[in-house]
């Protein structure tokens, strides 16, 4: 697990986090393939990668991913579809990429004993969480009326699918469920609130808060995150677990947009959009969501060790460089081509 030689398959490689996860599987000396479709994901995020290969193919591709998991040593499941605006658009593909996705990784990896840690996500804790969440805890979700708790509803029975390959079919899969993450290379485009909030500021603003901006959030530098992915995927007694990852810092959204203006020194004008305005009639926010990291603290040695301050001042300088430049991949396979 992580050991230097090995192979490590990271489905959705080639997006924020995946690609994040890609770098430090590659400092500790693993061998790299990604599987990506690049829905969302971006090629140049790999382009300061080094030695990656990037299959361009999708999860949903049965023989590609039976193929692929043939021959990894150990798999990150990052892929589906990602983000509150892309799933009040495409619920369709939402729930497939991240349901039959997940079904089709684990199955190959059961019948390879291959260790998996697949992600999750704090919005399986729902719209009436409240307090520190731990993973014990009992989930409500929303209605299936209401389209936001699709992606929590495909994400729950992604965790059930995981817990049971692992007691039935002895699959060694750790679920780790992210609290919000950001940092670098995170997109705008999908309704992430950090990343928009930097770009609107940069722009001269207006930064736009949704709601009345007292809602909290606890933010996790995904540099954190992918340390605690890999130490994860390394621990023994994670196996069988479903383990919350993020910070505990919570901080309101009102509050953020005032940390970014302060730290990146500029004086954008903050506007308030109700969410009606932003997602359509019937849209449902959550107050608060902070975790309880005992578990992980239990499993894995963890402290974050990026502030938000210093995740917004470098979200800052990525944005203002552009992108990473154009992708040098050192090998791009199509899908369907055998690798070893
Ligand atoms: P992202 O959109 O940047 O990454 C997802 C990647 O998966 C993209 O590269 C996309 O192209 C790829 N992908 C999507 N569908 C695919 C398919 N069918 N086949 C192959 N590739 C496919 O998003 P991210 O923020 O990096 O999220 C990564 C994982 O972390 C996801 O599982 C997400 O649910 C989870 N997560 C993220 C956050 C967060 O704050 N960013 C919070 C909770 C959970």
């Amino acid at each position: 697990m992580s050991v230097p030689g090995r192979l490590a398959l990271v489905t959705g490689g080639a997006g924020f986090i995946g690609s994040h996860l890609v770098d430090a599987l590659l400092q500790r000396g693993l061998d790299v393939v990604v599987l990506d479709d690049l829905s969302t994901g971006d090629r140049a995020n790999l382009a300061s990668s080094g030695d990656v290969e990037l299959v361009l193919g999708s999860v949903l591709d049965d023989a590609l991913v039976e193929s692929l998991v043939a021959s990894a040593d150990e798999v990150f499941h990052l892929a589906g579809a990602v983000g509150v605006k892309l799933v009040m658009e495409s619920p369709v593909r939402t729930i497939e990429s991240i349901v039959e996705g997940t079904r089709i990784v684990l199955r190959h990896a059961a019948t390879r004993g291959c260790r998996v840690v697949l992600t999750s996500s704090s919005e399986v804790y729902g719209p009436a969480a409240s307090g520190p969440l731990r993973e014990s805890d009992r989930l409500t979700l929303g209605p299936p009326s209401v389209r936001r708790w699709a992606y929590a509803t495909a994400k729950l029975t992604a965790e059930h699918l995981a817990l049971a390959y692992h007691t039935d079919a002895g699959l060694p899969a750790t679920v780790a469920r992210l609290f919000n993450t950001v940092g670098p290379r995170q997109s705008e485009a999908y309704g992430m609130v950090l990343p928009r909030f930097v770009a609107q500021a940069l722009s001269g603003g207006p930064i736009t808060v949704h709601g009345d901006g007292s809602q909290t959030r606890s933010f996790c530098d995904v540099r954190d995150v992918v340390r605690a992915l890999i130490a994860l995927s390394a621990s023994e007694r994670a196996i069988g677990r479903v383990v919350n990852v993020g910070a505990d810092q919570p901080i309101s959204i009102a509050s953020l947009a005032e940390r970014v203006r302060a730290v990146l020194g500029v004086a954008a004008p903050i506007e308030r959009l109700s969410h009606e305005a932003v997602y359509g009639p019937g849209f449902e926010d959550v107050q608060s969501r902070i975790p309880d990291l005992s578990l992980l603290g239990d499993l894995i040695e963890f402290a974050p060790s990026y502030s938000i301050d210093d995740t917004i001042a470098d979200l800052a300088k990525h944005a203002r460089r552009g992108s990473d430049g154009a992708a040098t991949v050192s090998a791009l396979r199509p899908a369907g081509a055998a690798r070893r």
